[in-house]
């Protein structure tokens, strides 16, 4: 790994993702009675979980409002949670203010341009691999993986390994 990519990632305390395009692929599907409905990935909702256990804190900023976060988010024990944010860089601002965070101690994981004022404030800043070239082109870092695919799950352990703390993360696996 880059020694310029691992300063960024050194003070991360707090890592925010965005949900349509990043936490999934992006597609929203409808029932007849108009309900919404998103595909979440495992093996990403797990990725989160364990950032939260090696002390790291996890958020969402999404401009849409749907009740399927809020569901997802108390699945994962996700606490930080901005629905309805069409100003995503407002929403940014009060969470790191209530949370006591810099906005270098932060990082975002974004897709497409409403996302681009929070990845330009933030530490470290991610696009997923199928995020608009505009964005890919403003951050720290591209993942790999597809949002909804495993680029939550990537970001995770690119995290936790510049950060020393993959390794006792897995402890418990290895036994
Ligand atoms: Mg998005």
């Amino acid at each position: 790994m880059k020694k310029t990519l691992i300063k960024k990632i050194e003070h991360v305390r707090l890592v925010i993702f965005d949900v349509d395009g990043v936490m999934t692929d992006g597609r929203i599907h409808y029932t007849d009675q108009g309900v919404e409905i998103k595909s979440f990935n495992v093996k990403d909702g797990h990725g989160i979980k364990l950032l939260m256990r090696a002390g790291i804190e996890a958020g969402i900023i999404t401009a849409r409002q749907s009740k399927t976060v809020d569901v997802r988010a108390r699945d994962l024990g996700i606490t930080i949670v901005a629905q309805g944010r069409k100003d995503k860089l407002e929403a940014f601002e009060e969470i790191i203010k209530k949370q006591g965070i810099k906005p270098e101690e932060a990082a975002y994981v974004g897709d497409d341009v409403v996302d681009l004022p929070v990845l330009r404030r933030v530490g470290f800043s991610v696009a997923v691999s199928d995020a608009v070239d505009t964005v890919k082109a403003a951050v720290d870092y591209v993942t790999r993986k597809k949002g909804g695919n495993g680029a939550v799950r990537e970001v995770v352990e690119l995290i936790l390994k510049a950060q020393g703390k993959w390794d006792s993360v897995m402890e418990r696996y290895l036994r």
